[in-house]
């Protein structure tokens, strides 16, 4: 069976739909309006598109109200890929001296996602904009450059037109224009230009305060430029906005810790993180903590306790390997630790809260459902 025939059932049953329709509330036009429909229908079925399109231009010309049927034609072939015909359908339309002016904005749509479909960002841009002049409140129409200029990196657009959604659903839209800002202040990062990193990171926060990126940008910059105290602030502050990603700066804020020598106030921080919030999973950083600061026997008392009331791989692995030095059975325990790390490879990861998407890499924009903000390091399952 050709390809083209699986498109033409669903236009099949799409128009006989409509065509029940007409019936039952034109019933004078019905039977012309009936024997151009399946005129029509007859052209598609026999792979002659172009007369199938010139008999549904004249139809609707004489009836607007057959307009779904270039709708729904349209769509079908948009999703075959055939974006040139969607196109064609579309074109005709707007070109139609007679339609009328509250259909414009509508088509306009269709022939965007045509374009986005065909890749012609540009020209699906203009068409966008063109309905938000015609109807300043398309929702439709600026999600839609939302997503153009997101993928075209272009932050500032994508800010200009997020802004004004922002009002009617903010808990959507607000994190959507933070990680736009954290995009710009990343490249300011790399510019090194801190104070537009700030002012960026600081917008952001405005729009979404639970914005832990905003967050980290400030805290690294200020651990960038030595200030580890305030640095050690910043970072704690990510408790108060998702604890579970406080994972992501544990090894920053050891690092500011050390540099100020201060391992006896990190030790009573972790503690006292690890007790608010058991699925963080901090024994081994607590570990290594206590190794370095009392030495290695404190730290396998601590992880000892530790692992008979929240047992976990990693916990496991540590303790083996603490264990294991020195003793004659060294090479049972490195197989053994070689294991244990092959299974903890497996649980650690992060997790799309919104998709279930699995990734060993952190990413911002959810590379499964393009959600932003929504991958967390995962709390390991088989480890409780
Ligand atoms: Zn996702």
């Amino acid at each position: 069976m050709p390809a083209w025939t699986l498109a033409v059932v669903p236009v099949a049953i799409g128009f006989l739909w409509l065509l029940f329709r007409t019936k039952q509330s034109h019933k004078k036009q019905q039977s012309t309006l009936s024997s151009e429909y399946f005129k029509g229908l007859n052209y598609l079925l026999n792979d002659e598109q172009g007369k199938a399109l010139d008999v549904f231009v004249k139809l609707v010309e004489s009836n607007w109200d057959t307009i779904d049927t270039h709708f729904t034609l349209g769509k079908i072939y948009r999703k075959n890929g055939e974006m040139d015909k969607a196109i064609k359908i579309h074109q005709g339309l707007i070109a139609r001296p007679s339609l009328p002016e509250h259909y414009r904005s509508k088509i306009l749509l269709e022939l965007g996602y045509d374009y986005l479909g065909a890749g012609w960002f540009d020209r699906a841009e203009g068409l966008f904009k063109e309905v938000l002049i015609q109807d300043e409140k398309s929702k439709e129409a600026r999600h839609n450059l939302i997503l153009i200029y997101q993928q075209e990196k272009d932050w500032f657009k994508a800010i200009d037109i997020a802004v004004d959604l922002f009002s009617e659903n903010q808990a959507v839209v607000g994190p959507m224009i933070a990680h736009y800002y954290c995009e710009l202040a990343d490249i300011s990062r790399t510019k090194g230009d801190i104070s537009q990193l700030e002012n960026h990171a600081r917008k952001a926060l405005h729009y979404d305060a639970s914005c832990v990126r905003a967050t980290i940008l400030l805290a690294d910059q200020m651990k960038d430029s030595g200030e580890d105290r305030k640095a050690i602030k910043i970072y704690e502050d990510i408790e108060k906005q998702d604890a579970e990603s406080m994972i992501l700066v544990i090894d920053s804020l050891l690092g500011c810790y050390e540099n100020l020598s201060s391992q006896d106030k990190l030790y009573e921080y972790l503690v006292a993180l690890q007790d608010r919030h058991e699925n963080l999973f901090l024994q081994n950083v607590i570990a290594s903590v206590l190794e370095r600061s009392e030495g290695k026997q404190s730290a396998i008392d601590y992880l000892s306790d530790k692992i008979k009331h929240q047992p976990s791989l990693a916990g496991l692995q540590k303790l083996v390997s603490y264990k294991a030095r020195g003793i004659d059975a060294d090479e049972v325990f490195d197989d053994l630790i070689a294991a244990i790390s092959v299974m903890q490879k497996d649980s650690m990861g992060y997790r799309c809260q919104k998709c279930g998407f699995n990734t060993n890499t952190h990413y911002w924009l959810c590379p499964s459902c393009n959600h932003w903000g929504s991958v967390k390091p995962s709390v390991i399952e088989s480890e409780q």
